[in-house]
Parts: C-alpha cells; sequence; structure tokens
C-alpha cells in the first residue's frame, strides 16, 4: 500500500467524467487500498478515485461507525425527501466550507473490489458523504452545489458568534 497525492481545485482531473470499473484486477484492489490509506492519513470521511488523480469510479466512505465503505461504480438509486443541512468540506477544496442541503437518507447500489453487486441504506454524516463522493466521479464539487462559502476562518468566527447569541 502506498499513500497517493490528493489531487487540488484547479486541476482539471476533477472535473473529468470517471469511467465505470470493467475490470476487477489487481490494478483495482492496489488503487482501493491505496485510496483507503490516504483517506485514513488524511483523517477525511470519503474520498474518490479522481481525488487521487484515477478516472475510475470507485469511491470510500467512512459511514456512522467509522468503517471504511468501498464503493466501485456506485449508484444512488434512492434519496429521502428530508434534507440536512450542515457546513461541508473536501480534501480537494482545503480550507473551505459550504452550507448545504443533502438527503437524510440515501440507499447506494455498488460493487464490492471483486465486482460483487450491494445494496446499503446510508444515513446522515455517511448519507452526506456517499452523495459528495459520488459527484466527484461526474466531475461536481461540492462548491458548485453551495451558495455559501466560507473560509475556515471565516466559520469558526461564525459559528462562535452563534453560540454566543444561544447563551442569551
Ligand atoms: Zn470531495
Amino acid at each position: 500500500m502506498a499513500l497517493r497525492n490528493i489531487v487540488k481545485i484547479g486541476d482539471p482531473l476533477l472535473r473529468k467524467k470517471s469511467r465505470p470499473v470493467t475490470d476487477f484486477n489487481e490494478r483495482i484492489t492496489t488503487l482501493i487500498d491505496d485510496m483507503k490509506e490516504t483517506l485514513v492519513d488524511a483523517n477525511g470521511l470519503g474520498l474518490a478515485a479522481p481525488q487521487v488523480g484515477v478516472l475510475r469510479r470507485v469511491v470510500i466512505v467512512v459511514n456512522n461507525d467509522g468503517e471504511y465503505l468501498e464503493l466501485v461504480n456506485p449508484e444512488i438509486t434512492a434519496r429521502s425527501q428530508e434534507t440536512v443541512g450542515a457546513y461541508e468540506g473536501c480534501l480537494s477544496v482545503p480550507d473551505e466550507r459550504g452550507y448545504l442541503e443533502r438527503p437524510r437518507k440515501v440507499i447506494v447500489k455498488a460493487q464490492d473490489r471483486t465486482g460483487k453487486s450491494f445494496t446499503i441504506s446510508l444515513e446522515e454524516m455517511a448519507a452526506r458523504a456517499a452523495c459528495h463522493e459520488t459527484d466527484h466521479l461526474d466531475g461536481t464539487l461540492f462548491v458548485d452545489l453551495t451558495k455559501e462559502l466560507y473560509t475556515e476562518e471565516e466559520l469558526d468566527r461564525m459559528l462562535s458568534e452563534q453560540d454566543g447569541e444561544n447563551e442569551d
């Protein structure tokens, strides 16, 4: 296993559409292992293959139990109407956060590293991560979807001001 470099916003690779995985070979296994190691090292909640410069439909999503889910050719097949708003970030967009509504619950159909199909239901932060990471596979970044973008410093200041108000 090896750490891979995380591609940053401005790199045209992040704007390309990734191709489905058809051969479940050793290259895919290595890619998944490297992505997992890179994600653990970066302390993130999800990572998509284009973020390490590989235009293949592979993502890793951390679920609400802290487990690393490997999703090959993931497809979100259902989204709850109910949404949850939160400030979201991305390992490819350092130091920025955007406010975004995402479905509270999603159903994802995917394959594992051997090509076996499965369906999982994800909620809350894991549902958000699944939406965010599958967006990456089509060249979409959270900065395209949010109307409110802040630097981490601005957001910290805003949130601490809000906390102050709540105490009154
Ligand atoms: Zn991202």
